[in-house]
């Protein structure tokens, strides 16, 4: 069976930065500071008070990502309240929560979330046409995953 998710107007939009790409997702952040607050931000610890420190821009915050925030997004994410993410990851560096990482980056393919992990891609997305017009997001059917057969002993 074929669902979709009306992704609103106004979208809400994760958006993650580690520490080396933190600089980056400010300036880009600073660029677009008035489309993005035109939707709903939410961000991890760290990088959500730097946005609103820095740049003034309304944020609500969970804890940082290491400390349990990755994973507080992919909840978001498993219970369809995130539309969109922006995620600066560092491919140069292992982080002490890549496994948090990993999952995050997972869920947001699980459920054909927008992704961007660089300033092009987020460019990309920010100037879609479907960033101020609803849009019906396929939902991936995982039916037939939960009705599997289980093997028994
Ligand atoms: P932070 O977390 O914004 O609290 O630094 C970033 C991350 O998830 O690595």
């Amino acid at each position: 069976m074929k669902t979709v998710k009306t992704l609103p107007e106004r979208k809400t939009i994760a958006l993650v930065a580690h520490d080396n790409k933190k600089e980056d997702l400010l300036n880009w952040i600073d660029v677009h500071a008035d489309k993005l607050q035109m939707h709903n931000l939410v961000a991890t610890g760290t990088t959500g008070r730097l946005i609103s420190e820095k740049l003034g821009v309304n944020v609500q915050r969970v804890l940082s990502g290491p400390l349990g925030g990755d994973q507080q997004l992919g909840s978001m994410i498993a219970e369809k309240k995130i539309d969109i993410v922006i995620f600066f990851w560092d491919p140069m560096e292992s982080q002490p929560h890549d496994s948090d990482v990993k999952a995050f980056l997972r869920l947001c393919v699980v459920w054909n979330v927008p992704m961007a992990c660089d300033p092009a891609t987020a460019d990309f997305i920010l100037s879609s046409p479907y960033m101020c017009t609803e849009y019906q997001a396929m939902v991936p059917d995982y039916n037939n995953y939960l009705k599997r057969n289980i093997p028994e002993s």
